[in-house]
């Protein structure tokens, strides 16, 4: 066993540490999904190789080891640096690509991608298809050399953003079970008939409803195989879930802010560091990020062996999105009526922790509920029968 990073993974530390500095400032800037999304900064990082620190060669990636993926997430998440533009082509649409996708395709998409040129949004939940994903109603039905799509996705980031939607559609109404009738599509969202609606959420998200009305996109549209739909979504699910745990080092800097604050900040004449309660909250959260941070690591071990992490990602994801819930909890309390103050420059970390408090609650419902992911914990990681 060894707990320590290697001269060539510090070093790799160093290199993004320095070009973030360059980039971002010294300042310790928060910043908010929207203000993440940035196409210039992900077209720096594609310059540098870093959209594919574990891709293979053969594809374009820099080929190296899970680890240094870690080190690369942890040093992002961790500078809050701007990822909304490339984070999803770049965990969950490549990923799967490089594993299943045609070869036109990988030619069509991986270079841009890794070039950082191309966003794309995930059109996975509708109305009726949320939890239960196999029930999707979106239908893509062939039309000649093409297929036309009807139907509506919903909570969709980033689509008002996005060049192509990768989406599951259903292709075989009539299959056996629901599962085996869906096909994952690539979709230009250019394509006349897709309209896009901003939704209000109470976290000031960039999250659409996207509707598809008679929409004809070419039979080189579909990802793979035709009704592999199922099994390409659950992959990139799995890269998604992978990537969540990584978001352990966001909030490790927030602790670092709140232990700062208790430290210089006075209440009644006494610093707020020496008041019994806050102390042990604050040592609480220091175990969780412990535990959370050794769960991401397990998770990249995981990888770097070549087993797919199935239930141990689920359980990265709800213990990270749990424990970002307790941190906002608590630095609501230590921060009290001041915690309130929305982004005002003199306003304790400059308002950012009213967003970070309504935000918290997002990661237990996005990429799978967390009362999903303790369904997947039960089956897959325990053995137990399916409901
Ligand atoms: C910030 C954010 C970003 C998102 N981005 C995207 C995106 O880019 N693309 C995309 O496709 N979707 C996205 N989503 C949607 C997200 O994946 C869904 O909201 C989530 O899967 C839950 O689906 P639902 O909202 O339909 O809730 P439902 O499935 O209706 O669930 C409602 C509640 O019932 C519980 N529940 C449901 N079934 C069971 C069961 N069998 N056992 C126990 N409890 C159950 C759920 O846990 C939940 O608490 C995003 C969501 C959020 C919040």
């Amino acid at each position: 066993m060894d707990f320590g990073f290697t001269q060539e993974e510090e070093a790799f530390r160093k290199e993004i540490r320095e070009f973030l500095r360059q980039e971002l400032g010294p300042e310790r800037k928060e910043r908010t999904p929207l203000e993440l999304f940035n196409p210039d900064f992900s077209r720096k990082l594609g310059e540098k190789g870093w959209l594919g620190v574990g891709w293979p060669k053969e594809y374009g990636g820099l080929g190296r080891p899970y680890t240094q993926q870690l080190i690369y997430g942890e040093e992002m998440l961790y500078h809050r640096a701007p990822a909304g533009a490339h984070i999803l082509a770049q965990n969950m649409v490549g990923p799967t690509l490089i594993a299943v996708g045609s070869e036109e395709q990988k030619r069509e998409f991986l270079p841009r991608i890794l070039k950082g040129e191309i966003v794309f949004c995930l059109g996975y939940t509708e109305p009726n298809a949320g939890s239960d994903l196999a029930n999707c109603q979106t239908t893509a039905v062939a039309d000649g050399d093409d297929y036309i799509i009807n139907g509506q996705k919903l909570f969709t980031s980033f689509a008002g953003q996005a060049d192509y939607a990768w989406m599951t559609v259903r292709t075989d109404p009539n299959a056996p079970k629901k599962h085996r009738g869906l096909s994952m599509f690539i979709v230009d969202m250019k394509t006349p008939g897709i309209t896009v609606g901003k939704l209000d959420t109470m976290w000031d998200y960039a999250l659409y409803e996207v509707f598809f009305d008679n929409v004809r996109v070419p039979k080189t549209a579909v990802v793979g195989e035709l009704n592999q739909g199922w099994y390409y979504l659950t992959t990139a699910l799995d890269h998604e879930r992978i990537f969540m745990g990584a978001t352990v080092a966001q909030h490790r800097r927030l602790f670092e802010n709140l232990v700062q604050y208790a430290k210089e900040t006075h209440h009644n004449g006494k610093p707020l560091s020496k008041d019994p309660v806050i102390r042990q909250r604050l040592a609480q959260l220091a175990i969780d990020l412990e535990i959370g941070r050794l769960f991401g690591y397990r998770v990249a071990w995981l990888l770097g062996r070549g087993i797919v992490p199935f239930s141990e990602a689920s359980i990265t994801k709800v213990f990270t999105s749990e424990l970002e819930r307790r941190l906002a909890n608590t630095a609501m309390q230590i921060l009290g009526l001041h915690g309130q103050l929305e982004r005002e420059p003199w306003a304790p970390f400059n308002g950012y922790m009213e967003w970070e408090y309504r935000f918290s609650i997002m990661m237990a419902i996005g990429g799978g509920s967390n009362e999903i992911q303790r369904m997947i914990i039960a089956i897959a990681g325990l053995g137990l029968p399916r409901p």
